[in-house]
């Protein structure tokens, strides 16, 4: 339910694990283990034994992303923007421009020099349109 908002945490910077909606203790027990949070929508799971529950309410991934790093007090580090993989949360590395030859669309290989890559799951990244919307949404968020 909440994937959209998981993406845009990692977009940002901030180690975010994904479970699916499933057998609760299983989060509970992977929310202790790995000293994480909760964020969900789940009422059932507010009086667990989690370390700590955060139920969203809004049904906005911008708000919700709001809410979220108002509320728990996050700190986004412009640095560390665009560091994860917003589709398994392992760190970027930097890619070689030759390298990503054929594997983006050529618009977008003319146009852009600096690309990053998941070393896990291989996807590949650029500044591009998403930029613009993580500037309007940090400015939207600070405010
Ligand atoms: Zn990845």
């Amino acid at each position: 339910m909440l994937g959209r908002l998981c993406r845009w945490m990692r977009i940002v910077g901030i180690d975010t694990a994904y479970h699916r909606p499933e057998n609760n203790i299983n989060i509970v027990l992977r929310s202790l283990k790995e000293k994480r949070i909760i964020i969900t929508r789940d009422l059932k799971l507010k009086n667990s034994a989690a370390l700590k529950v955060f139920i969203i309410d809004n049904d906005d991934f911008r708000q919700q992303l709001k809410e979220t790093v108002n509320k728990l007090d996050i700190k986004i580090d412009p640095d560390k923007v665009f560091i994860r993989c917003p589709e398994c949360n392992t760190k970027l590395v930097g890619e070689d421009k030759k390298k990503v030859k054929g594997k983006v669309p050529d618009y977008i290989y003319k146009t852009h020099d600096k690309f990053s890559k998941c070393v896990n799951c291989e996807k590949l990244y650029w500044k591009g349109t998403h930029q613009e919307m993580v500037n309007k949404i940090l400015r939207d968020i600070q405010k």
